[in-house]
């Protein structure tokens, strides 16, 4: 049957459009771009408390226990990279959105878009990857589907995970409780991730050891809110970097984050990368970091529970809170100046989660 409607491919357009506008790359950066999008198309349309709250899980109640969910879909190129694989950040990724409103993740769905001529050999590599990766976070991965497209129609695989945690009375935290005076932490170095990924495609001129820092975080947040229930905010920075992350807090809290620049961990190895490509370490991707806004009175507390666990031995207090400028984020550097640290427009490194 023939339609009269505008071709989705553009080839027949009976009827002249205003304007149109496409998809760009740019679009799934995390940063400016997709904020825009979400704004625009996705809130408005599904509209509802939990969604519009903004936070990496949404959060709701049901016979008084409140439950996050978060999905994430995983297009990550290459497969494989050192330190870890698309599977092991598809389960960590959602762990982690989860573990960042407090919760205990519990379990995880997964769905997966094979392409044909994919070997099952490399699937089964993935998958295996998966269940060790669930095994660390102690969840199970409970209901999953699959689809299989034509050869050419993806690269690959790519997997999307739904997961579900639990959140504690006590626990109160989201993107909007950061307050002035609190402390922000850093649970370690960063831009691993990214450069490992990049490392991995051949983009980088020379060779590489650096390693993604994938891991699941759900222990380290279990062993924070033991130390105090006084962390207001968690967030893991990944696409978009330390940056977009700080920048987002600094948004929905409408506060000002000061950070000093003397104190933010990078690997020289990481440091010597982003000089040569010209990056800036603060807006490359993270997928085994978080940052924490802490009351100031339980920071140190909190700061040495993070020590003592294994994804947050080189924790620091990188920052803090104050009412001014709301919705910024300033680093004081080295050299005694202070800059804005800006949310970045489009795309800085496609397909790097
Ligand atoms: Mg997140």
């Amino acid at each position: 049957m023939k339609s009269s409607l505008p071709s989705f491919q553009g080839a027949v357009c009976p009827v002249p459009l205003p304007h149109r506008e496409n998809i760009m790359i740019g679009h799934g950066s995390g940063g400016k771009m997709s904020r825009d999008l979400i704004a625009r198309v996705f809130v408005p349309a599904f509209d509802n408390e939990a969604l519009n709250a903004g936070d990496d899980s949404g959060v709701v109640t049901i016979e008084g226990s409140r439950l996050a969910i978060s999905t994430d879909s995983h297009v990550v190129w290459p497969l494989f990279f050192p330190g870890g694989d698309i599977g092991r950040l598809a389960v960590c990724g959602t762990v982690n959105d989860v573990a960042m409103m407090g919760a205990i993740p519990l379990y995880l769905s997964a769905g997966f878009i094979l392409e044909e001529g994919l070997e099952i050999q490399i699937l089964e590599r993935i998958i295996a990857s998966m269940q060790t990766a669930a095994d660390e976070a102690g969840i199970s991965i409970i209901a999953g589907d699959t689809k299989v497209v034509q050869k050419n129609k993806a690269d690959g695989l790519y997997i999307n995970t739904t997961g579900i945690g639990m959140i504690s009375p006590h626990v109160q935290i989201s993107g909007s409780h950061a307050k002035a005076g609190d402390l922000v932490l850093l649970s370690g170095p960063i831009g691993d991730h990214g450069i490992a990924v990049l490392g991995a495609r051949g983009d980088l001129g020379f060779t590489s050891e650096i390693e993604s820092d994938i891991a699941p975080l759900n222990h380290l947040v279990r062993s924070m809110l033991q130390a105090s229930p006084e962390i207001h905010t968690l967030r893991d920075p990944t696409r978009g970097g330390l940056a977009t992350t700080l920048n987002e807090i600094a948004i929905q809290s409408q506060v000002g984050i000061h950070i000093q620049e003397d104190r933010i961990p990078i690997r020289l190895s990481v440091a010597a990368a982003c000089e040569m490509l010209g990056f800036d370490p603060l807006y490359i991707a993270n997928e085994g970091k978080l940052v924490a806004f802490v009351a100031p009175q339980a920071a140190e507390r909190v700061l040495e529970a993070m020590q003592r666990e294994r994804y947050g031995k080189e924790a620091v207090i990188i920052g803090e809170v104050r009412s001014d400028p709301a919705g910024r984020v300033l680093l004081h550097t080295t050299l005694g100046s202070t800059r804005i640290v800006d949310i970045p427009s489009g795309e800085l490194l496609p397909r790097i989660c």
